[in-house]
């Protein structure tokens, strides 16, 4: 039990990589904080994992891009919760186009949640941090953010803009105890890229060497290894977890 006693937030959580983030934090002892846009998919995971650990999931719903509710939400899982161990910003989304085409509000919307919702989450959570002089931090990326992708410059900026905040919180929080470190994932199956059409998803798989997708608990993996005590002595990084796309 890897966790036992610790406590996980995790944005996100209500589908795809963050639910598989939330279920492993959850199978190896840590209490969490399912935090999602929709409520009743929050409440969905919880009550997944309550029903296999009890008591240990309490759902949330927040838009991250939004500030203040942000702050507010980390007053009430402090209270829930007592303390934070665990950071997992991982809520996102996409929206897109080419950048000739690409609506303002389209721009918005992906820097917003991926990037702004990001900071929201580490500055709502920091100080809790900074008293308990300890904490993980893990950030989720994604290959957009390394090499770039046509028709995301929304997205592939944001990615990249959460390096840079990485990399910046580590250097910021290292003498607390505090390590922050970003996942970035290649291509793995959840709703994000079920809608990409067939021709697309064969010509990404081209690009794989391990010529798959990955699933969700590939990263939940690798995420756990960055929160783990093992991991203690690793800050500032990008673990890219993607058949090798990236190399
Ligand atoms: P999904 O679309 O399956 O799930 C996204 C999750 O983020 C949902 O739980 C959603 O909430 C939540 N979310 C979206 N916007 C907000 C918001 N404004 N406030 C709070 N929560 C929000 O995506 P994935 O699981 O595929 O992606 C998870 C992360 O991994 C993202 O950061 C994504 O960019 C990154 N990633 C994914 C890759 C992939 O191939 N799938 C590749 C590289 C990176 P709700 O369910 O309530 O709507």
């Amino acid at each position: 039990m890897r966790f036992a006693n610790q406590v996980a937030v995790v944005t996100g959580a209500g589908r795809g990589i963050g639910h598989a983030i939330a279920l492993k934090f959850a199978s190896e002892g840590a209490r969490v904080a399912v935090v999602s846009r929709n409520e009743n998919n929050a409440l969905r995971t919880a009550d997944e994992i309550n029903e296999r650990h009890a008591g240990l999931a309490k759902a949330y719903s927040v838009d991250v891009a939004n500030h203040a509710a942000v702050a507010s939400l980390a007053e009430q899982i402090l209270s829930d919760f007592s303390r934070i161990d665990i950071l997992v910003n991982n809520a996102g989304v996409t929206r897109d186009g080419l950048s000739m085409r690409m609506s303002e509000e389209d721009w918005d919307t992906v820097v917003d949640t991926n990037l702004k919702g990001t900071f929201n989450c580490i500055q709502a959570f920091e100080r809790a941090m900074i008293k308990q002089r300890s904490g993980r931090i893990i950030n989720i990326g994604s290959v957009a953010g390394l090499m770039g992708n046509a028709g995301q410059a929304n997205y592939a900026a944001s990615k990249a803009g959460v390096l840079g905040l990485t990399k910046t919180i580590a250097r910021e929080l290292a003498s607390r105890g505090i390590t922050c470190n970003v996942v970035a994932p290649g291509f793995i199956a959840t709703d994000m890229t079920e809608v990409l059409p067939d021709k697309i998803k064969q010509a990404v798989i081209g690009q794989i060497p391990m010529a798959s997708f990955g699933k969700p608990e590939d990263i939940a993996a690798a995420v756990a290894f960055l929160a783990s005590a093992e991991a203690g002595y690793i800050t500032g990084q990008c673990l890219t977890v993607d058949g090798g796309m990236v190399m």
